[in-house]
């Protein structure tokens, strides 16, 4: 049954590029003293226990992880969290904040609020819901289509089921407005030393920034950096290919930090991060070739997606991305 199985993921698969569970088991992996990682809800989670309470670092992907993750929280600390530091505007990062307690102090960057309210509807639209209608429609004609077996047709009314289910539980992200921002960087006492939230620009998108817990060497650096799966750009959020590229290096050069929690994927060491700039260096190089020999888009893109390079995990948003990076280099061009 590969068609219908190949169905069945799309809804997921679309969730924020990379397969996300519905209903995930959650569990805390504990980092170091009072810091934890909880990675099975979309983009990693990090919550830290300080005395004056717990600060969370992204949320989930939708309400329900959001409920799970306050409730995983309050078992492990005893505590309320106090603080939900957002990354960026996406849903996998972001769509679980509304579970969180009306008392919980949200804090992004200045340009999250205009990113939930502009583009967090068009981008669901976008990446999940457009594939899932048509996952969904495609699924319902196999359930009824008496030339198929039985079991074919049992198959598609199980990925029916889940994939309505998921489209149900997208549904319920809103857009939100941060309780607390700020433009380049921020310090949140928060416990033992400190929590450095930092804006170093665009990249992935407008809105993204790091966080850096210094006692720990730690860095959670959102969607700025993935492991294991190839990273998006997201152009109509604002976000830039070129100053990408120059945050890399501008980490590759900062100290107080020995290991990147990515916005998804295992925790690295310093050399992904090397890795990583060097295939967005190529990406870009390969983009601007192709423009200065006024190859049409069309073509362009069949020939980047060609490059092996570019054969990693949640490569089915790469045409979005090569897009965004196509306008980025038009709007430079004199
Ligand atoms: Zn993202």
């Amino acid at each position: 049954m590969p068609r219908v199985i190949s169905t069945m993921i799309i809804l997921f698969s679309l969730a924020g590029g990379l397969p996300a569970q519905v209903r995930p088991e959650l569990t805390a992996e504990k980092l170091d003293e009072g810091l934890y990682l909880v990675r099975n809800t979309g983009g990693n989670v990090l919550f830290w226990d300080g005395p004056e309470g717990v600060l969370a670092v992204d949320c989930g992907t939708v309400p329900d992880h959001g409920m799970r993750l306050v409730d995983l929280i309050r078992k492990t600390t005893g505590k309320e969290p106090r603080f939900l530091v957002l990354t960026h505007y996406h849903y996998d990062h972001a769509g679980g904040a509304a579970a969180f307690p009306d008392s919980t102090i949200t804090i992004a960057h200045d340009s999250l609020n205009r990113n939930m309210a502009e583009r967090l509807e068009p981008l669901m639209n976008e990446l999940l819901f457009g594939p899932g209608d048509r996952a969904i429609a495609f699924l319902e004609k196999q359930a009824a289509d008496a030339s198929l077996s039985k079991e074919e047709r049992k198959n598609a009314e199980r990925a029916l089921a889940l994939n309505t289910d998921a489209r149900e539980r997208y549904r319920s992200v809103k857009p939100l407005e941060a309780d607390l921002t700020f433009s380049e960087s921020l310090s949140v006492n928060a416990g033992r030393g400190r929590v450095r939230l930092l804006y170093l620009g665009p990249g992935h998108c407008r809105d993204n920034i790091m966080v850096l817990f210094p006692d720990y060497g730690i860095l959670h650096t959102g969607d700025f950096v993935l492991n294991g799966a190839l990273p998006y750009l997201d152009g109509p959020g604002g976000g830039s290919l070129v100053n990408w590229i120059s945050v890399l290096e501008q980490l590759e050069k900062m100290e107080g930090w020995t290991r990147i929690v990515p916005g998804h994927g295992a925790v690295m060491s310093r050399d992904g991060l090397a890795r990583l700039r060097e295939m967005m260096t190529r990406l870009l190089a390969d983009i601007r070739d192709l423009k200065s020999r006024n190859v049409p888009y069309e073509e362009a893109l069949e020939e980047m997606q060609k490059k092996t390079y570019l054969d990693l995990p949640a490569k089915d948003l790469f045409p979005y991305t090569f897009r965004a990076v196509w306008e980025e280099l038009d709007a430079v061009r004199p």
